[in-house]
């Protein structure tokens, strides 16, 4: 291994500048400035990269593919110098340069390829795995246009395409020599061979090429680089001559408009399903060329003999949007190696595993038969034998209730084509992502496969990786914990338990509450630049941020706001303490109720804000385009945690990790993660309210929940209520917010009212809430408190999921370098 040479680095980016925009470093802007040296860092990482790829071969490792639709990887440079062995080094550097460090990061466009929770998950997952010496793939798309941006105008949100390639991404390498063709449409033709077996033949299709592009996932500290890979589409015939020739220039670009269309966007959507059949082809495009190169690759060292490949390979999906996986690994292992059936289904069974992330009926995949077998014939032919031999299976254990279960289980039935269930069935592993989630796969929504295989279930729940939630988004928070307790943590988040000894520690909760408000100024700073708005850092900082969606009830929570909104004009001489309302939420864009509630949060913030009679007491801010790189500057700076989502749908959460080991304290529903946080914090140390799951699935099964009998007998929410009908906040329209007033009201023949129990729960919350802001005054308690939800965070480490995913389902071996 190579020294990290100072002046050859300095060198290399002063080179840049030149090579890049033929001008000297000091005549670059910021964003030019980031591409010099991003270029310089990566030349830091090549060799890495290389030397990974060839231990691992040579050690012939296990390496797991980690398959999804979404990345949501935030920025690179900022986490690629922390992780490498000279970050000190590449610092100083820069400095030496004239350069600033953090503008330089500003200037990188936020890697968007994800759209919440599911997307930042698989990014957390490849810097543990690199971490911790595992070798891994990360295996999607290169979406043109990644997750929309948000822009807030006059209180509504707009949609702007994000064109995150435009100055091109300095980390990533074209590997032209590594395409594969990808195939749709078309139909199989039979033949049968000499030996008498069977050979589909696909015919009539269309190609598309699949090009890889690589950028390199940096271990912290262990000169270990794993590998996202994403997939760019491309017409195998660009550019039909003929047909151009003959005047007809729509059909020559045809094809190549089909294969761009591909990859041209990210669908917005976050735990809830479309249908739509680019989705379908987006699925396949990218599964069947990752599947492709993992066997052939495997193939290539092993004298092309793949018979073993479950030994040396695992496909994770990553929720149901990889499962085609499932299928196309049959395809791959018959028709392009000529195994037989059951030699291919052992290998499948034994190479992918299913990762569940949502109960929600919404976002369960199904598609119609008619569409999935025009548009993948081979792929449908297989799916059908796999649910052929499946209902045998049901009908020789359940004689007796044969089609009672296969109406439950099969994966085609009643005209569609049930993703969940290829996944389950076509893997050896499920699980869960949180214990008291994976309890309600196994009781309630995948009962009847739990009973049948109970051996592939398991629970893991998810983590974040502290090295760019902690280390990176709150470098004062990690030199104060390693100057407390030495820097371990940062490769085993359970060292943080040693902080606990602080929590009553006078000196130590001084330090601790300062770089609290550091980080509050820090974000301060933020929104008086984004939103214009002033903040006091010596209110609460009460810290909303995720997707906006109805079952996570952004609308409960500033429902809560327009209560104490209405308190204090009541009594204006009550003692209040000041009490800052931070939202941040990105809405998928053809959800009217969740876009609608954007909309309510900014004018409720309009005439809060507005209003010279509540002075500082509350403000609400509503921070425009939540994505990964303002997630590290709003969650440092946060006081409370609001995690309240309806108990049973949030199958994880993950801003309730992130948020606690930066010392929030949780305002939350025994939902999800939640229930493990508390049992790590103590429940005296969280705010828990509402209903449990139980009682929830209960009250949806019993249809005896009635909404307007809270809206009849409680005033104070009746008034609050009455305010989104009668132009309170909105009266050049009052009508305006009439829909959400209804979906907590009315039932229609779609929805029941109020299908998220906030009004159920509001008072509860409204309790809690009052308990928080009267624990927060007691500075000394909240210190000690905001201390220990730091020193109890160490389960959350993605690092403790990505061993446990390691040891159960994936059996890896870590790398060693011998050299
Ligand atoms: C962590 C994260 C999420 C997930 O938040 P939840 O509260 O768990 O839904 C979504 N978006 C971004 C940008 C994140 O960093």
């Amino acid at each position: 291994m190579q020294k990290f040479d100072k002046a050859l680095f300095k060198k290399e980016v002063e080179n840049n500048a030149r090579k890049l925009f033929r001008r000297e470093l000091t005549e670059l802007n910021e964003k030019e400035a980031f591409h010099a040296v991003a270029a310089a860092v990566q030349n830091q990482i090549i060799d890495d990269w290389i030397r990974t790829t060839k231990a691992a071969e040579e050690e012939d490792c296990k390496r797991v593919y980690y398959l999804s639709m979404e990345f949501l990887m935030g920025r690179a440079l900022g986490n690629n110098i922390l992780n490498l062995t000279s970050q000190e080094e590449i610092r100083d550097v820069i400095n030496e340069l004239g350069l600033n460090l953090s503008a330089l990061e500003e200037a990188e466009p936020d890697w968007a390829l994800g759209n919440g929770g599911l997307g930042r998950l698989a990014a957390c997952f490849l810097d543990s795995l690199a971490t911790l010496g595992y070798w891994a793939c990360g295996c999607g798309i290169r979406y043109k246009y990644g997750f929309f941006k948000q822009q807030i105008v006059d209180g509504y949100q707009k949609e702007v395409a994000d064109d995150w390639l435009k100055d091109g991404n300095p980390f990533e390498i074209r590997r032209a020599e590594l395409a594969k063709e990808v195939r749709f449409g078309g139909w199989v033709e039979t033949v049968q061979e000499e030996d008498g077996r069977l050979h589909f033949v696909h015919k009539g299709y269309q190609a598309v090429e699949a090009i890889p592009y690589d950028t390199p996932v940096v271990g912290y500290n262990n000169h270990v680089v794993d590998t996202l890979r994403v997939w760019d589409a491309k017409a195998t015939d660009t550019f039909r001559l003929d047909e151009f020739d003959k005047g007809n220039y729509q059909k020559a670009v045809e094809s190549a408009n089909m294969a761009r269309n591909i990859v041209e966007v990210l669908y917005p959507n976050d735990n809830h399903y479309a249908g739509k059949e680019l989705r379908l082809r987006q699925q396949y495009f990218f599964i069947s060329a990752s599947v492709q190169t993992a066997v052939a690759d495997y193939a290539k060292r092993h004298n092309g003999d793949v018979r073993k490949l479950y030994e040396k390979v695992a496909f994770q999906l990553n929720d149901t949007h990889p499962t085609v996986a499932v299928a196309e690994l049959m395809r791959v292992l018959m028709d392009d190696y000529h195994l037989t059936w059951d030699e291919s289904w052992e290998i499948t069974l034994k190479t992918c595993a299913y990762t569940n992330h949502t109960i929600m009926a919404e976002a369960l995949e199904k598609w119609p038969i008619e569409l999935f077998s025009k548009l993948l014939p081979r792929i449908y032919q297989i799916v059908e034998e796999i649910n052929r031999r499946f209902c045998e299976t049901v009908r020789a254990k359940y004689p007796e209730q044969a089609e009672e279960k296969i109406a439950k289980m099969a994966i085609i039935y009643d005209g569609q084509v049930k993703m969940a269930h290829l996944a389950i069935i076509g893997g050896h592993a499920v699980n869960g992502v949180a214990a008291l989630h994976t309890e309600i796969l196994k009781k309630q929504e995948l009962r009847d496969f739990y009973e049948m295989y109970p051996e592939k279930f398991s629970n893991k729940t998810n983590g974040i990786t502290q090295r760019r939630w902690v280390y990176h988004a709150n470098p004062e928070l990690a030199k104060w914990i390693t100057a407390h307790i030495g820097d371990q943590w940062l490769t085993d988040l359970s060292k943080l338990e040693k902080l606990a000894v602080y929590a009553d520690d006078k000196q130590a909760q001084a330090e601790f509450m300062a770089i609290k408000r550091h980080n509050k100024e820090r974000l301060a700073k933020y929104v008086l630049k984004h939103n214009g708005i002033k903040l006091n850092v010596d209110s609460i900082f009460d810290v909303m941020v995720k997707r906006l969606h109805e079952y996570k009830r952004q609308l409960m929570n500033i429902l809560h706001v327009m209560y104490l909104y209405n308190q204090i004009k009541d009594h204006p001489e009550m003692e209040f303490y000041p009490h800052t309302f931070i939202f941040g939420a990105k809405a998928a864009a053809g959800y009217k109720t969740a876009k609608l509630t954007i909309k309510l949060i900014n004018n409720v913030a309009e005439v809060i804000n507005n209003d010279p009679t509540i002075q500082d007491k509350i403000k609400v801010v509503f921070i425009e385009d939540y994505k990964v790189s303002s997630a590290e500057v709003i969650i440092p700076a946060a006081d409370f945690s609001e995690q309240i989502s309806t108990a049973s749908k949030e199958a994880s959460g993950t801003s309730n990790m992130k948020l606690m080991v930066n010392g929030a304290l949780t305002m939350g529903t025994m939902d999800g993660a939640n229930v493990e946080i508390v049992q790590e914090v103590g429940a005296e140390n969280a705010f828990i309210f509402g209903m449990s799951s139980d009682e929830v699935i209960a009250l949806e099964h019993n249809n005896e929940y009635r909404p307007m009998d809270i809206f009849n007998n409680d005033q104070e929410i009746r008034r609050v209520l009455m305010q989104l009908v009668n132009g309170f906040y909105s009266p050049e329209d009052p009508e305006l917010f009439r829909p959400l007033y209804d979906s907590l009201l009315n039932t229609n023949e779609s929805d029941r009212a109020d299908r998220y129990f906030i009004l159920k729960d509001l008072r509860a919350y409204m309790k809690a809430q009052e308990e928080a802001v009267k624990k927060f005054q007691d500075e000394e308690w909240w210190a000690r408190a905001a201390i220990l939800n730091t020193a109890h965070a160490g389960k959350f480490s993605s690092d403790r999921t990505i061993e446990e995913y390691a040891k159960d389902i994936w059996g890896l071996d870590k790398i060693v370098f011998k050299d």
